[in-house]
């Protein structure tokens, strides 16, 4: 089965088993609809002085954006990429106040916050292609490697939950080519602060530092590396990595805006 089989199954997703309480914390009172990125990029964030949110602790980054797959989703909440709106405004807000004085500002640090958001959601993404894929191979239909069961496993292994949470802040880590941003026509690489940035998030999201082009199929799919290197296309996987995948024209990964109720 494809996203598109996925998607018109329609299978009732409020499951308790696939929920986590990070999801439900992202949804309390959230209004939400479909945008592009380039409305994204023209939207007017709300400025909040008092930001509640806490990222070292908990859910991470995964506090302002949050990726829905398509294997359990419901009508009210389609698959894709959520993006806070107040969130993008609170990491920009703290990307501008880590700047370096001698580092002129970008020219806007709602790019590098929507950047960030994206790359890392789109590691959850990739992770969830990469099992779909595992799953239409039929020489491994007997081995249950499904995307459900890796669900299911990340809620009672945090093991396997911080291996993809490290995962996907290696991807944000991987593709630090595009937050490098020409500033009065000098190139400026913001990539550092994001890096440190990184370093903040809790158990799990603060571990890509570990993570190499070598070792990175241990933490997509945990304890059967072998099906990785075997089994798995990789130009395929690194392309649902990228933020093409979100951004172009007619993306391939829906973007919803979130609306925090003041
Ligand atoms: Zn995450």
């Amino acid at each position: 089965m494809n996203i598109d089989d996925w998607v018109n199954e329609r299978r009732e997703v409020d499951l308790p088993l696939n929920r986590t309480q990070c999801e439900v914390d992202f949804f309390v009172n959230a209004r939400f609809h479909q945008i592009r990125y380039d409305d994204l990029l023209r939207h007017h964030y709300p400025n909040r002085r008092n930001h509640n949110y806490n990222l070292a602790v908990g859910c991470g980054i995964d506090v302002l954006a949050f990726y829905i797959p398509f294997h359990f989703h419901s009508a009210p909440r389609p698959w894709g990429i959520y993006i806070k709106d107040d969130g993008v405004s609170y990491l920009s807000q703290r990307f501008s106040q880590t700047v370096h004085q001698r580092i002129p500002l970008p020219p806007s640090a709602t790019n590098l916050a929507l950047i960030n958001l994206l790359l890392h959601e789109l590691g959850h993404f990739g992770v969830e292609m990469l099992y779909t894929e595992l799953e239409n191979v039929p020489a491994l239909a007997q081995n249950n490697i499904t995307y459900e069961n890796h669900a299911n496993e990340k809620i009672t292994n945090p093991q396997v939950e911080h291996n993809e949470e490290a995962f996907c802040n290696w991807n944000v880590k991987r593709q630090s080519k595009f937050f490098k941003l020409e500033v009065e026509n000098v190139e400026i690489d913001y990539y550092p602060i994001i890096d440190e940035f990184m370093r903040t998030q809790p158990l799990g999201y603060r571990d890509f530092p570990e993570i190499s082009n070598l070792n990175y199929g241990n933490y997509v799919i945990n304890n059967q590396v072998n099906l990785f290197h075997n089994d798995v296309n990789k130009t395929k996987f690194r392309r649902h990595l990228g933020l093409d995948m979100a951004t172009r024209p007619y993306p391939k990964v829906p973007i919803y805006l979130v609306q925090s109720l003041p």
